[in-house]
């Protein structure tokens, strides 16, 4: 079978082979390195070892101390515990019951803040400006004597725009508000530090940065209260359960790899997205480019093509082996337009027609430029089967608002 072209790095990334290679020694019942970290003896001492070797690495990306991290069972474990752990300790000491957060938020988080609401809590969505970009005034103004939690992400998955996390993150210290950041867009691709930024919480996710699935940490600032999602004695009381030590251990290996390599890596990372960019602005007509172009992380593009169906792009692009998104993989299988794009004005029938190619360290020139080969053919086949295009072509286009390009 062909090498598929993957340009989904936004919903999960490859392992690195040099992560894959750390973990396999836990594979392997005669390395011995199968122990229960919480175990006496020397075998769950050496796995001890394993698991605070990788918190270190793990802080140390984040310029965090490792006290600070705790390991969970993905991303989504570790916004849940934030918003949820803050809420409820919050509650338990009867403060405020009021949480700030954007429109924006990946799933995880608003279904979080939609639960919140309905047991009570009091929920702020933030509007965002057509290029994406939460406006720290909004947050100043929105926060009351009750505010118990911002939580606002550092980028989006779907369009890549950065939030201007540090000043927010000052006037949620002026205020004393907990301040809670998704930064599993963009730890290990921009630098993602936690004092820089000012946040109290932050979540990483393994699978993003080229580590395994099914593992992610929190990084809990000194101070910061907030109730365990799993309780028992594991983590200091954060969050329970044996360890998946293998998978620590390649998160621990990803951030270490991340640490080391970000810097040329992203670099690259940016020429092939603008190279790949460059070429669809150029081939394809009627296209425009949504969230901020300047204010990004690095492999992310998000195209709405006119007169398209962003679902049949994804399904006629996989058969040509390319392997891209609608938005949130989450989302996908419902043909709703995408809550981010609604968010940043996109009109309906742009945001219908939108589609992510997400670029990672593993992509090539030769890729962009075979897909730039692909894609074109791709867009013109779907739009020779809409009647609007048709319309568009002969100048007589009455039902849908043109794309503007750039
Ligand atoms: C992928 C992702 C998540 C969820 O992380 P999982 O490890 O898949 O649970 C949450 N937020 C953002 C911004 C993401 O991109």
């Amino acid at each position: 079978m062909k090498k598929k072209i993957y340009f989904d790095n936004n919903a999960t990334t490859p392992l690195h082979p040099e992560v894959a290679k750390a973990m396999l020694p836990y594979l392997d019942a005669s390395k011995e390195l199968y122990g229960n970290p919480s175990s006496v003896h020397m075998l769950g001492q050496e796995t001890r070892k394993a698991v605070e070797e990788a918190r270190a690495h793990v802080a140390e990306l984040i310029e965090a101390h490792p006290d600070e991290i705790i390991f969970t069972s993905c991303g989504s474990e570790s916004d849940t515990t934030a918003i949820k752990g803050v809420a409820f300790q919050a509650k338990e000491r009867k403060k405020g019951n009021h949480i700030i957060t954007t429109s924006i938020e990946h799933d995880t988080v608003l279904f979080c803040c939609d639960y919140l609401h309905r047991l009570g809590w009091d929920v702020t969505f933030l509007p965002v400006t057509p290029l994406g970009i939460v406006d720290p005034e909004d947050v100043k103004k929105a926060i009351r004597p009750e505010t118990i939690l911002v939580t606002i992400m550092h980028a989006n998955n779907e369009i890549g725009t950065i939030q201007p996390i540090a000043e927010i993150g000052k006037i949620c210290k002026e205020n004393g508000v907990p301040f809670h950041t998704d930064a599993i867009q963009t730890v290990g691709k921009i630098p993602t530090h936690v004092n820089d930024l000012g946040v109290d919480l932050l979540s990483l996710s393994g699978h993003k940065l080229y580590g395994p699935k099914g593992v992610g940490a929190l990084y809990i600032r000194k101070g910061t209260r907030l109730h365990p999602l799993f309780h028992g004695h594991h983590e200091r009381n954060r969050r329970a359960g044996t360890e998946n030590v293998m998978g620590i251990v390649g998160l621990g290996a990803a951030c270490q790899l991340a640490k080391k390599n970000m810097k040329e890596e992203s670099a690259k990372v940016v020429q092939l997205r603008d190279s790949l960019e460059q070429g669809i602005l150029e081939k394809v007509s009627a296209v425009h480019l949504n969230g901020d172009k300047k204010n990004r992380i690095p492999g992310t593009s998000n195209f709405s093509f006119g007169y398209v169906e962003g679902e049949g792009c994804v399904v006629m692009l996989d058969l040509e082996g390319i392997a891209v998104s609608t938005g949130s993989a989450c989302a996908s299988g419902s043909t709703k337009a995408s809550h981010v794009l609604r968010a940043i004005g996109v009109p309906g029938n742009l945001a219908q027609g939108a589609v992510r190619f997400s670029l990672g360290q593993f992509n090539t020139k030769e890729e962009v430029l075979a897909s730039l080969e692909v894609i074109p053919k791709v867009i013109s086949r779907l739009r020779s089967l809409s009647p609007l295009w048709a319309d568009h072509v002969a100048g007589v286009e009455t039902r849908v608002t043109p794309p503007t390009t750039k």
